[in-house]
């Protein structure tokens, strides 16, 4: 899905949908198979005619399965995207913007290039790989399967058989 974002940004253009997490194929790349939640996502175009300044505010949420790097079983993170990209005119524009970043006296928001055929999709993609959470875990493993598991599991919520067989005698 192709938009001109110069156009979209100064017609306060907003684009949305839902689409098969697997169809992300960059997002999934590395992800346990099969991913088959929607992602819902939004873009809506801002515009501000006193200084020119453009840009993009991008929604997107919806819930993938990642493997947990405790017990390596397959768990659902939901993915949150609420964020805004600044639309640079040109090339020369955005390679001025870069420059001041990396000398950290850039603008605190990340700019892009304002493609007059930027792929909407493409878009949502960068941002729901930035909000990929780089070792997922669960808060608590289920099952004891695993060596960590049952450790954990006996340390933290099973009661000890003890307390069970005291429960027993009481009734
Ligand atoms: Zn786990």
């Amino acid at each position: 899905m192709q938009i001109d974002a110069q156009d979209f940004a100064r017609a306060l253009r907003v684009a949305e949908g839902r689409t098969a997490a697997h169809e992300f194929t960059r997002l999934c790349q590395g992800l346990p198979t099969p991913q088959t939640a929607e992602i819902s996502w939004q873009v809506a175009g801002g515009h501000d005619a006193p200084t020119g300044r453009m840009w993009l505010d991008i929604q997107a949420q919806g819930q993938v399965g990642l493997v947990c790097q405790r017990c390596l079983e397959t768990m659902p993170v939901m993915l949150r995207v609420d964020n805004t990209v600044g639309l640079a005119p040109d090339q020369a524009s955005l390679d001025a913007l870069d420059t001041l970043e990396s000398s950290g006296e850039g603008p605190d928001i990340e700019y892009v290039l304002a493609d007059q055929r930027l792929d909407l999709l493409s878009l949502v993609e960068d941002e729901l790989i930035l909000v990929l959470p780089y070792a997922p875990r669960h808060d608590v493993c289920p099952g004891v399967s695993g060596q960590a598991g049952a450790a954990g599991a006996a340390r933290q919520d099973k009661p000890s058989p003890f307390a069970v067989l005291e429960q027993l005698r009481k009734h």
